[in-house]
């Protein structure tokens, strides 16, 4: 049954026809009063007792008639234009024909986000590209420009003409956010590096066989460096075959050089870099390279015989030290360097490597905690003896000839000062 419309003492009833003309038009049986259905549910209600809208409308005399008709009016007020708007879009949304507020709150954010990421992309590809190249990252302060004329700003605003969204970036961007400080490649960098370590420790610790090697070297701003590689036993990726590999690791900053200070901080980084403990089986570098003790003679033979075995190749390292280096390093190698391009102290190491070549046995024996006194007095006289045999003039032409090959391989001639200029000479090759 249909719903019976009682009739008011104006002898009037609520017409359901009036519902076809105005859809929005809504009856209340408990409250015989009328309601605008968009205005009831959207409308910024300031009055409680605004018909139609916030109260029953019951006017059925009045309702429609083209001047008086307040259904007809009702519908031409701002009130009910914005609830219908408002409701219009709200049946959009839940029939998902139209994004709600959130959903486009929650887009623009999310376009926010991947906007900053291919942000920080852009600039992450600026800096691996510098790195990758070797090209350094600031230059000098621009004084007119106000600005650094370094390779990474210049090359982000390069990047900027062919990327929408750097540029964009760029010209927007509070200037405490615009990512071009100083420390931001620098934090890039150190990110990047430890990326790099973490794929390279991962391949090291599948290895069952790996040795470190860690050798000292003085850095631009004379703090001592370990520079840490890694030799292991793996499979390469390109042959398929079991390979030895090499990788560097890091520098590790040394305050002290002494070996107990060396092996700690050495074992605590890689630790740190997540080596698996148990694969650890140090072996140092200095085996090679020893490092001259001043209490130790025998160690200082080892060295002379180091030196004069790679002497062209220690020149070149030194030379390389003095070019590369600023304040005491480079101070140090170019008076190293001096010394080393003269013949008379070529054939005082090779001299002193061959007379510390016959006393080095009787180093040894003396040092040792087992030492007999005898025997080693034994051997002091008979050590005498030796060196008063070796004192000929063919003995000395061997050792001159040996000073001299050796004098050849950095361009210095016997017994005379150089003057060729090798230094010269490098520099215009470079
Ligand atoms: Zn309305």
């Amino acid at each position: 049954m249909g719903i019976q419309y009682p009739v008011n003492p104006q002898k009037r009833r609520y017409n359901p026809e009036w519902e076809d003309r105005f859809p929005w038009l809504r009856y209340s049986e408990s409250e015989d009063g009328a309601y605008s259905s968009c205005c009831f549910t959207f409308a910024n209600v300031s009055t409680s007792n605004d018909p139609l809208v916030s109260a029953p409308f019951m006017d059925w005399k009045n309702a429609i008639g083209a001047k008086r008709g307040i259904l007809t009016n009702h519908e031409l007020t701002k009130c009910h234009r914005s609830s219908l708007v408002a409701a219009e879009n709200f049946m959009l949304v839940a029939r998902k024909e139209k994004e709600s507020i959130k959903e486009s709150l929650n887009r623009s954010y999310s376009e926010k986000v991947q906007k900053n990421r291919d942000t920080l992309c852009s600039i992450l590809d600026v800096v691996i590209l510098l790195a990758k190249r070797g090209i350094p990252f600031r230059g000098r302060w621009d004084k007119s420009a106000k600005r650094d004329n370094g390779n990474f700003e210049y090359f982000i605003h390069w990047l900027a003409k062919y990327d929408n969204n750097l540029s964009d970036h760029l010209s927007s961007a509070a200037k405490n956010a615009h990512y071009l400080s100083p420390q931001v490649p620098n934090e890039m960098i150190d990110c990047l590096g430890e990326v790099i370590r973490s794929t390279l420790v991962s391949n090291v610790n599948q290895s069952k066989f790996i040795s470190i090697m860690a050798d000292e070297t003085t850095d631009v701003s004379t703090i001592e460096q370990l520079s840490v590689c890694v030799r292991y036993l793996g499979m390469s990726s390109a042959t398929n075959k079991v390979e030895v590999d090499e990788v560097f690791l890091g520098f590790v900053p040394l305050p002290r050089t002494d070996a107990a200070t060396i092996s700690d901080l050495l074992i605590n980084h890689l630790v740190k870099w997540e080596h698996e403990e148990e694969n650890l089986s140090s072996t140092s570098n200095r085996e090679c390279l020893p490092t001259l003790s001043d209490t130790r003679w025998l160690s200082r033979v080892d060295s002379i015989s180091t030196l004069l075995v790679n002497y062209s190749a220690i020149y070149d390292s030194v030379s390389e030290v003095m070019l590369q280096s600023t304040g005491k390093a480079s101070h140090d190698a170019s008076a190293f360097l001096r010394a080393m391009e003269q013949f008379h102290f070529i054939i005082s190491v090779v001299l002193t490597q061959y007379i510390l070549g016959y006393t080095r046995p009787l180093s040894v024996l003396l040092q040792s905690k087992s030492c007999d006194l005898i025997k080693a007095h034994d051997e002091a006289r008979h050590l005498v003896s030796v060196l008063n045999g070796v004192r000929s003039e063919e003995k000395f032409k061997m050792l001159f000839d040996r000073a001299a090959t050796i004098a050849k391989t950095i361009d210095v001639l016997p017994s005379k000062p150089r003057t060729t200029g090798r230094q010269a000479h490098r520099a215009t090759a470079r």
